[in-house]
């Protein structure tokens, strides 16, 4: 990077910021250096509260009127990918195999513009939090800070969030009422037999009838739930035994993501995959265990909020387009606007772009001020 002087939120712009932000990149769990950095440019603000730690990294401002009124909360994500971003600007990411390719560092850009916008307009009444939340892409972070104790005090009766969304028009909102993002759930299958050699394997105990009962189930498990609803599994890994044609296998490993619109849907799988692996493993005399990692509940739009977006959005001049079915993509914010309410929006981040996580995807520096000026009105309109 040309310019190692680290940017302040008084003397630079926010796109200095975003771009800094970009070149320091860091995982889900360990945005140290992140949360610091931003905790130092919420401090030139003056704010009325600043609190740090919250679920490890987590950071969330507050400006408090001290009277009644509602309050609001606005997140964004610190967390970036183990993804080898591919392309040459200044800016790029300083380490090897880790980059902001899903937006975030573009995420907190919006929120700390919109933090300098309301230190400069503070609350006549009720309080704003912006809350930095870690651990995103996991889908731990926002579940971690509602169970975290200082949750109690960033509580609000409100929370919105967006996401910038490729192959959309430039700064397009994208929304709907209630689902807006699906439910999903990783599930790791293990199965334990015994080898053999390969001239005996009935003296073993494989997997492979079983691998293969689950790999074809699991293609056919959806249909059979009655939610009407889009429910799937995607296998997305698997594997089985050693690459040794003397040896007939003891071990197996299947990995496949589940996903629903609803969180009543989702149980439904997750029971009817459960049960299947118990019973083939019984039918087989083999060994098993279940792992269920990156768990995201639906995130469910609340209809005020979503019309409280909207009624900004055509403020601002941003065109609404209305959604009939959810992302099938998750997001974590649903642990947060299930605490309370809410709503999230996607942000149209052009046409004809990469998509995110893909590693020649770039945030569009012009979202950072328009995503700032919606969630400023909404701020407006309530405050
Ligand atoms: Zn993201
Ligand atoms: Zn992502």
């Amino acid at each position: 990077m040309k310019n190692q002087i680290k940017p302040n939120i008084t003397d630079n712009s926010i796109t200095e910021i975003r771009h800094y932000l970009h070149h320091y990149p860091e995982l889900s769990g360990q945005e140290y250096q992140t949360a610091e950095y931003i905790i130092e440019q919420l401090k030139m603000l003056s704010p009325t509260e600043i609190y740090h730690g919250i679920a490890g990294t987590g950071v969330a401002v507050v400006f408090d009127s001290g009277q009644a009124g509602k309050s609001l909360l606005f997140r964004c994500e610190l967390d970036a990918l183990p993804i080898q971003e591919n392309h040459d600007e200044n800016y790029r990411s300083h380490y090897q195999g880790i980059s902001h390719q899903c937006g975030h560092d573009g995420h907190m850009a919006i929120i700390l513009s919109l933090a300098k916008r309301i230190a400069e307009h503070r609350p006549k009444r009720g309080r704003v939090v912006l809350l930095f939340q870690p651990a995103e892409e996991t889908g731990v972070g926002a579940r971690a800070v509602v169970a975290d104790s200082q949750f109690a005090k960033i509580r609000c009766d409100e929370c919105f969030a967006l996401h910038n969304l490729p192959d959309y028009p430039l700064g397009n909102v994208i929304i709907r009422d209630g689902v807006f993002n699906c439910a999903s759930r990783g599930m790791a299958v293990y199965l334990s037999g015994r080898t053999a050699h390969a001239a005996h394997p009935e003296t073993g105990i494989s997997p492979q009838l079983a691998l293969a009962t689950l790999l074809q189930s699991f293609n056919d498990i959806p249909k059979n739930i009655s939610a009407d609803e889009l429910k799937m599994i995607t296998v997305v890994h698997c594997d089985m035994g050693e690459k040794a044609f003397g040896t007939a296998p003891a071990d197996a490993c299947i990995m496949a993501t589940l996903r629903t619109e609803t969180d009543g849907a989702m149980q439904q799988l997750v029971t009817a995959c459960s049960e299947l692996v118990e019973q083939l493993a019984k039918q087989h005399r083999l060994n098993y265990h279940i792992e269920w990692e990156d768990i995201f509940d639906a995130s469910v739009n609340d209809k005020d909020c979503v019309e409280q977006i909207i009624r900004a959005a055509k403020t601002t001049g941003n065109t609404v387009q209305y959604r009939d079915k959810p992302f099938r993509w998750s997001e974590d914010f649903g642990a947060l606007s299930g605490a309370t309410r809410g709503a999230m929006f996607a942000f149209g981040a052009g046409e004809n772009q990469p998509q995110i996580h893909n590693p020649d995807y770039r945030f569009p520096d012009e979202l950072i001020g328009q995503g700032s000026e919606i969630f400023f009105e909404v701020y407006r309109q309530l405050i």
